[in-house]
Order: C-alpha cells, then sequence, then structure tokens
C-alpha cells in the first residue's frame, strides 16, 4: 500500500512544511521530527530526501497511524530511535521519555487542515 497519503496528511497537519523551489520543481519542504534536518518531499507524497513515517508511540507497543501519532524523519533518526529504543519495555524511562518529546514536538508543530 502506498504511503503517500498518510505522508501528506503528515505534512498537512505539521506547520514546518510549507512549499518550496527545489530543483526546478515545487515540493514540500519541512523539518524531522527529531533533529530538524529539512526533508523534501514531492507534492504527490513521494519522499525525495529519505523522509520516512516515525511513530511517536512506536508500533511494537500498540501505535497506530493515527494522525497524531505520526510524523516524518529523516532516515538516519528513524533507524537509529528504531533500533535502539523500540524494543525497549513501555515503562523504559528512556523510551518514555523520546515518547513525550516528541508527542510535545508534533503538538507544538500542529496546524488544522484547511476547509
Ligand atoms: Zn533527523
Amino acid at each position: 500500500m502506498s504511503k503517500a497519503p498518510l505522508v501528506l496528511a503528515i505534512i498537512a497537519t505539521d506547520r514546518t512544511y510549507e512549499k518550496v523551489w527545489y530543483r526546478g520543481r515545487e515540493v514540500w519542504s519541512g523539518k524531522c521530527i527529531h533533529c530538524n534536518t529539512r526533508l523534501q518531499v514531492g507534492l504527490d507524497g513521494t519522499p525525495i530526501s529519505r523522509a520516512t513515517i516515525e511513530h511517536i508511540l512506536p508500533r511494537t507497543h500498540g501505535g497506530t497511524d493515527a494522525i497524531e501519532n505520526v510524523a516524518l524523519a529523516c532516515a538516519r533518526c528513524n533507524g537509529g530511535k528504531g533500533s535502539r529504543h523500540d524494543h525497549k519495555r513501555l515503562d523504559d524511562p528512556k523510551l518514555q521519555a523520546i515518547i513525550t518529546r516528541l508527542q510535545e514536538r508534533r503538538r507544538k508543530r500542529w496546524r488544522d487542515v484547511p476547509e
């Protein structure tokens, strides 16, 4: 299944994403939820730089594709968190701290989808 619709839904609700001109075409440009690295995504939702979908509450702990629970992350950050933390118990303080931090960032960046 294509991830493009979910990627576009994230962009629509993340105020760091704006349309910019990039290498001769118009794209979405916004920030990695972890490290603020710039990410470019085609207007059709296809990642140009290596943007990946990050689940704030990891899927291994029951996290879903609910729009509040997903954000875009650069591949480096997503891979790092995935390999180091998602396997931990949900009550692990380090994992809890990451989840809390990401939830706060997602809320701060939130924008309502225009009607
Ligand atoms: Zn990153």
